[in-house]
């Protein structure tokens, strides 16, 4: 059995203290009696794990006062997640430029640097230069290393996440396979001289869909997000977790054949982001004597109302619209989200025109087309969400809590 999000259901067994976290922290039971009640454990076992977790700062009970019991009896205090005991760092890589920051393990933004980073100048400096970003950040934070519980990056290009590498990324020249959980983690090691951290590595639109999915839709169990920017990427999020595929590929479909001719970075012809990316849009720009060179620029362009480059943003979403037709009606979310530089007003009236033309009513009766609530902190909120979950997973919580001495 399994509950809404895909989580198994746990009634009569012995709840660890992980599992005892992972409820606080989902607010699925947040009393001692409504955690006897979702485990199924004694009141002495439950408050012996509780103690531990107390013990470790993880938990502490809420400032709202005591709550009506489910088991009856005195009303019960609430307990919640503790989040002042650890920070994590995230960066999110875009081609030609980066943010990186400090979190709070419930998502909010302690310390921020943004700047250019060159992603064509390879893995080896980009990586070290974000190691001394994370070293000032934590500084202006006034945190001590030691508080890091884990790193997370966004790339602009496919991940394998069980080996934290990029596989054959279009637009990362130099980085296909180079061991990036080793460098970032290595580059942080020497600048803070702090011990090594879990370093988690994925695609920006996947973090981007997490963290959104999260923020505004947590009860979508069906979540696209499309981000538009110099390139075009998807994340899927189904029931709560990122949907990856199974070697990273998922929602890379900015190189869908869409059979136009012009050359793609990927090296095939005809690829949709050949065609309707920010970097296509500025490209055709410029050749009619507008300067632009990226997603961004097109961007500043829309924010001014540039009548040329609003015609080809909107062009650019009837091309999208068209191939999200198909992925709406294989996936049938309840929320496609548009997100990256592109996100105005003039792509989404292309997207809509285009998608519910060609997909099938009954795959967009209920679909909300949206855009994006984070902005420019999508992909680090979800980064910052990606190793929370990782380190406080349930499988995870016992070998921590041994290694604090609790
Ligand atoms: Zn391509």
């Amino acid at each position: 059995m399994t509950d809404r999000q895909g989580r198994p259901a746990r009634r009569g067994g012995q709840a660890g203290a992980g599992e005892l976290l992972e409820l606080v922290r989902s607010g699925r039971a947040v009393t001692r009696g409504a955690l006897q009640q979702a485990t199924g454990a004694s009141r002495a076992t439950v408050g012996q794990r509780l103690e531990r977790l107390f013990r470790a700062g993880w938990l502490r009970e809420g400032a709202g006062g005591p709550v009506d019991s489910p088991l009856g009896g005195r009303p019960s205090i609430t307990l919640e997640f503790d989040d002042r005991h650890a920070v994590v760092l995230a960066a999110d890589l875009d081609t030609r430029h980066a943010r990186a920051a400090v979190l709070g393990l419930t998502g909010e933004i302690l310390a921020e640097h943004a700047g250019t980073l060159v992603v064509e100048d390879g893995p080896e400096a980009v990586l070290g230069e974000l190691g001394r970003w994370f070293d000032r950040l934590l500084e202006k934070t006034g945190r001590p290393p030691a508080d890091v519980c884990g790193i997370g990056l966004a790339v602009p290009g496919p991940v394998d996440t069980g080996t934290g590498r990029v596989v054959q990324p279009p637009m990362m020249p130099g980085w296909d396979g180079y061991d990036l959980t080793g460098r970032l983690s290595r580059a942080f090691t020497e600048h803070t001289g702090a011990g090594a951290v879990p370093v988690l590595v994925d695609n920006d639109a996947n973090l981007m869909a997490y963290g959104e999915q999260r923020a505004g839709h947590p009860d979508c169990t069906a979540f696209v997000l499309v981000k538009v920017s110099t390139g075009i990427g998807a994340g899927v999020v189904v029931d709560g977790a990122i949907y990856r595929g199974i070697d990273g590929g998922a929602g890379d479909i900015g190189h869908i054949r869409i059979g136009a001719d012009a050359l793609c970075r990927c090296g095939s012809y005809g690829c949709l982001a050949a065609v309707a990316s920010g970097g296509a849009v500025a490209r055709r720009l410029a050749e009619s004597g507008v300067p632009a060179a990226s997603g961004a620029d097109v961007r500043d362009l829309l924010a001014a109302g540039h009548p040329e480059a609003m015609a080809l943003a909107r062009e650019a979403g009837r091309q999208v619209g068209d191939v999200l037709a198909t992925v709406v009606t294989l996936l049938n979310p309840g929320v496609l989200m548009i997100a990256g530089d592109l996100a105005g007003t003039p792509f989404l009236t292309g997207v809509r025109e285009l998608l519910y033309q060609r997909a099938l009513p009954r795959s967009t009766a209920h679909l909300d087309v949206v855009t994006s609530r984070l902005g420019e902190r999508a992909a680090l909120i979800g980064a910052g969400a990606l190793v929370v979950e990782h380190v406080y997973a349930p499988q995870r919580v016992e070998e921590r809590l041994l290694s604090l001495g609790v």
